[in-house]
């Protein structure tokens, strides 16, 4: 790390110190739209409106610049917000090469766009880079687009074996990382441009902010655009969630190594579940990733963890309705435990089999999340 200590304890600390006004250990939540000038027509704070930027998001933009090992972060209102500034930044008609299996209403809103003529797109089989070198010569191509682990499947990519054919083919390259977090990996070592999180999920962790942030290697030229693009339209996050934000990060590594620890025994013990026809998770063995995310992955293999039922929709929702300590809900990383049937959410559309249940891990004890899939998968 840049300044001699570890991830961890700049997690633990933030990076920006006492508050330099009160000397509070924690810093303050900037509320303000608008900052004064100086007679000269400067502004003494460096700042002067929040839809440019805002001393909150300064110290949370900060400290996931130092645990990406990165040049410079932005905060946005939502992952997907961050994800589709990087679309708009593109020249008009560029050539997208994306996994096919992906984050859902991202993969749709870039189809959607390239029905639109807007862009091209390419889908290749996650994790599969000899399809992705493949893939990057067939057309002059813009944009290299990384998920590592996908949702909800778990499908692990090289992020430096990736990176390597995309920049020989003159893409840039971006990987959203929001279920490996900066506990587990950061993107940007293994030669990724820019790395894009929903802030949503883990690295807040505690499911009460919806927030999305871009990282990158370099202050270029793209970034500069990608700064241009948000401080005009304005797709900011509120001062109050920037700070929620700041304080969810400080604990991500006792979050993110614990629900791993509980995701791997859940994991463990569904493949063993004779009612279980199928367990995705990078963790476990058997896994096609579990070798390239053993190697890229520090702290554990993430919190979601997806498996079959057999049985069709109907079997899979039974068992998601017989679950106790797990609730019925969407998103993920928060410390309570929650179950989702993705094709019923994804619809017609989804690459997401019908039986099958994603599992988001959280802070619970372990020894009751397997007893609740214990019961529920009971016949
Ligand atoms: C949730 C999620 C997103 C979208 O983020 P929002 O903050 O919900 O807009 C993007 N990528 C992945 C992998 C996600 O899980």
């Amino acid at each position: 790390m840049s300044r001699g200590r570890r991830p961890e304890t700049w997690a633990a600390q933030g990076v920006t110190g006492p508050d330099p006004t009160m000397h509070g250990l924690v810093p303050p939540i900037h509320a303000s739209a608008s900052y004064a000038r100086d007679p000269d027509g400067s502004y003494p704070g460096g700042h002067s409106y929040t839809r440019d930027q805002n001393p909150t998001f300064d110290a949370a933009e900060a400290l996931l610049t130092e645990l990406e090992g990165a040049a410079e972060t932005m905060l946005f209102s939502s992952g997907m917000a961050a994800a589709a500034t990087v679309l708009d930044v593109l020249p008009e008609g560029a050539r997208i090469v994306a996994p096919r299996e992906m984050y859902f209403t991202f993969r749709r809103w870039i189809e959607t766009r390239a029905t639109a003529g807007r862009c091209r797109v390419d889908f290749v089989s996650a994790g599969d880079v000899d399809a992705l070198a493949a893939a990057v010569v067939d057309a002059k191509t813009d944009l290299v687009w990384l998920e590592t682990p996908t949702n909800p499947l778990g499908h692990v990519t090289d992020l430096a074996a990736a990176s390597e054919v995309a920049h020989a083919a003159g893409a840039l390259v971006v990987a959203d990382s929001t279920l490996a977090t900066p506990a587990n990996t950061r993107p940007i070592e293994h030669g990724v441009d820019l790395v894009m999180h929903s802030a949503s999920k883990q690295l807040n962790g505690h499911a009460d902010v919806v927030a999305g942030a871009l990282v990158t290697a370099r202050k270029d030229d793209v970034w500069a655009r990608l700064r241009h693009e948000r401080g005009q339209r304005g797709a900011i996050l509120g001062p109050f969630e920037a700070w929620l934000l700041l304080r969810g990060m400080k604990t991500l590594f006792v979050r993110v190594g614990r629900s791993s620890e509980n995701a791997q025994s859940v994991a463990e013990m569904l493949a063993v579940h004779p009612a279980v026809t199928s367990v995705s998770y990078p963790g476990l063995p058997d896994h096609a990733g579990h070798e390239t995310a053993r190697r890229q992955m520090d702290v554990g293999f993430g919190p979601i963890v997806s498996f079959q039922t057999g049985g069709g929709a109907a079997r899979a929702r039974e068992v998601a309705a017989k679950l106790r300590v797990f609730t019925d809900a969407t998103s993920l990383g928060g410390t309570e435990s929650v179950v989702e049937h993705r094709a019923g959410v994804e619809g017609p559309a989804t690459a997401v089999p019908e039986d099958l249940l994603r599992l988001s891990i959280g802070l619970e004890s372990a020894i009751d999340l397997a007893a609740d899939l214990g019961q529920a998968l009971e016949r």
